[in-house]
């Protein structure tokens, strides 16, 4: 096993050049490196899903049409009218043990319903996918739900038994106190189409955590590590929580020495860099 400025386990994709971390091969095609964290998307489904207006619902048709004509290749198979969308968490890792999961797509053999076959039932190979990565279950250290939906939440809990146990049983699984407090006073996902796949998965794959003492309901600017923040991102759920990742450069600024300043001085200057989910 091969190690890289992190100590992260490297992908045979990735080879360090000069202390950062470049990709060779197509073998790992979205390892990012963002300061001192390293990022991995790890996907439950990637491909052709559902035709752009079901995606953006409350656009007009004649402005959508213009988008869809400059959307890049690979996002929108015009023959078809399909997009492509990806349903994927982000693992993060640094060289200090942290071991995060940024949303746990929709998990398997999670009873939603017939009607809803995308996310009905499934059989997929997403924890080999996290092994083949470097990491079981055991090692997670954090997970962020950034909000509640049923694909964001799915991989929380795992059929043991015939009983629906957490996946990552030794990690904190942080939550928007807002949905919590929502689901709590039953003002969850009134949408009639969503709400009985919805309630399905808070009660297979968030109330299960919750009980074991593994959640912690958290408000915006909540600090998951020294340089990992949660925004605000409301809209798409009502207390969504958008992932931000700060890259930190320090620079220093060697000075002539002197009588009077002997040490040189250094100053760190902060670039913001961001993990949007959706
Ligand atoms: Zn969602």
């Amino acid at each position: 096993m091969r190690l890289d400025p992190l100590g992260c386990r490297l992908p045979s994709s990735v080879r360090q050049v000069g202390g950062e971390v470049e990709k060779v091969s197509d073998t790992a095609p979205n390892t990012v490196v963002i300061g001192k964290y390293r990022l991995d998307p790890v996907a439950e489904f990637e491909g052709p899903r559902m035709q752009p207006p079901a995606m953006f619902t409350k656009t007009d048709p004649q402005h959508l049409a213009r988008l869809l004509e400059r959307t890049p290749a690979g996002s929108y198979d015009k023959a078809a009218n399909q997009l492509f969308t990806s349903v994927h968490t982000w693992l993060v890792r640094d060289d200090a043990g942290m071991v995060l999961l940024v949303d746990t797509c929709f998990g398997n053999l999670k009873n939603r319903l017939p009607t809803h076959p995308f996310f009905h039932m499934q059989k997929n190979d997403w924890l080999s996918k996290l092994a083949a990565l470097g990491v079981q279950p055991e090692d997670v250290t954090h997970v962020i739900n950034t909000h509640l939906h049923l694909d964001h939440v799915g991989w929380n809990t795992k059929l043991v038994d015939g009983v629906w146990k957490p996946t990552f049983h030794r990690a904190r699984h942080i939550m928007p106190r807002l949905e919590v407090d929502l689901v709590k006073a039953g003002k969850w996902m009134r949408h009639e189409v969503w709400h009985e796949v919805n309630l399905r998965s808070i009660a297979d794959s968030v109330v299960p955590v919750i009980d074991a003492g593994l959640a912690d309901f958290v408000d915006p600017e909540f600090q998951v590590a020294s340089d990992i923040r949660l925004l605000p991102c409301y809209g798409h759920s009502p207390g969504m929580l958008l992932v931000e990742i700060l890259r930190r450069i320090e620079r220093c600024n060697c000075r002539r020495r002197s009588a009077a300043s002997p040490v040189a001085g250094a100053q760190s200057q902060r670039e913001y860099r961001v993990l949007r989910k959706a």
